[in-house]
């Protein structure tokens, strides 16, 4: 079958001085015209590679030498739009495809050494995962607000297309996939807390779970998580569930309250606080709830009220800072 030929629409520049042909399938090749001095700048990969032949002993594609290229030219494309045309990554809406081709960008930014490239790239990707507990609930507060702005507005209008939830969350487990094979750990624990509080149904593949909307909860692609990940998730989920009973101390419990506060009352709070926390897929969340109640129960008094939202915030800080030794990806 003969060989077809497409020059790429935007990276095929008439004064590029080298093609790179690129298969786009066996007897499919795309041409990208571009500059042996900028493409020699930031890699000495392909300075190398240019230099080896000699320009006169090379086949040539209109009249320009021609290289052929082992990479596919959907990756060599991110690739180059990267270098030619600064082009924005996806952010936080990082879907398993989009992580999937970020994976590739990055093995062509090992492969040809260009690692302002690679490092950009790593950059956008940690951007969707928050390394601080600040951080990530400034993250839940901008996601929830969306959800809740949108089932006020599908209610109203039931018409309406839903924004789905993943387009607020990134997928956790290709997230978790590429943060292992290109070692970005620190993505690591914010992804498997995510993941955590999913629902092993809720799955990515699944085109139902599209059409139930955002009310559903996030989704994540399952058949990413290898077994060792699996594992990780698990024990880290069980510690998650010890934690409520292990680590939350509440320090005046038992304590004789100096200002008004009935005792009975307070036990019972602090039990209903420590119980809905076990139960919580989402711990995190829970606690912020109760630090941002407006008031509890009657017969609460002040000061009791303060201690127990230090409490739960002191509570909240160490589960973060312990997620990489629950989720074993320290
Ligand atoms: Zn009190």
């Amino acid at each position: 079958m003969a060989m077809v030929i497409t020059n790429h629409i935007s990276l095929y520049f008439n004064d590029g001085n080298i093609i790179l042909l690129a298969p786009q399938s066996p007897n499919h090749y795309i041409a990208f015209r571009v500059h042996r001095s900028i493409l020699s700048k930031i890699s000495t990969v392909f300075e190398n590679l240019f230099s080896t032949p000699r320009v006169d002993e090379m086949e040539t594609y209109e009249g320009i030498p021609l290289m052929y290229m082992v990479d596919g030219s959907d990756a060599l494309q991110s690739l180059l739009h990267l270098v030619y045309h600064d082009v924005h990554l996806p952010l936080a809406q990082l879907d398993p495809c989009t992580l999937c081709s970020l994976q590739n960008i990055l093995g062509l930014t090992e492969k040809y050494a260009i690692p302002c490239i690679g490092r950009k790239i790593v950059t956008q990707i940690e951007k969707g995962w928050p390394r601080t507990l600040r951080q990530w609930d400034e993250l839940e507060s901008r996601n929830y607000a969306v959800i809740e702005l949108a089932n006020g507005a599908l209610d109203s209008q039931p018409d309406l297309e839903p924004p789905y939830p993943d387009e607020l969350f990134p997928e956790p487990a290709s997230a978790i996939r590429l943060a292992r094979e290109r070692n970005i750990p620190t993505i690591l624990p914010a992804a498997f807390y995510h993941l955590s509080r999913l629902s092993i149904e809720n799955d990515w593949g699944r085109a139902d779970m599209q059409s139930e909307g955002v009310k559903n909860g996030c989704a994540a692609e399952w058949s990413l998580l290898t077994a060792d990940d699996l594992r990780c998730l698990l024990t880290g989920q069980a510690k998650l569930s010890r934690a409520p009973r292990e680590i939350l101390n509440f320090r005046h419990d038992g304590e004789e309250c100096p200002e008004v506060c009935f005792a009975e009352k307070r036990r019972e709070l602090l039990m209903e606080i420590q119980e809905t926390c076990i139960k919580s897929q989402d711990v995190l969340r829970v606690t912020r709830h109760y630090i941002e109640k407006k008031s509890y129960k009657d017969g609460i008094c002040h000061l009791c009220t303060s201690r127990i939202r230090h409490d739960l915030a002191t509570f909240r800080c160490m589960l973060w800072t312990l997620l990489p030794d629950f989720f074993s990806c320290q």
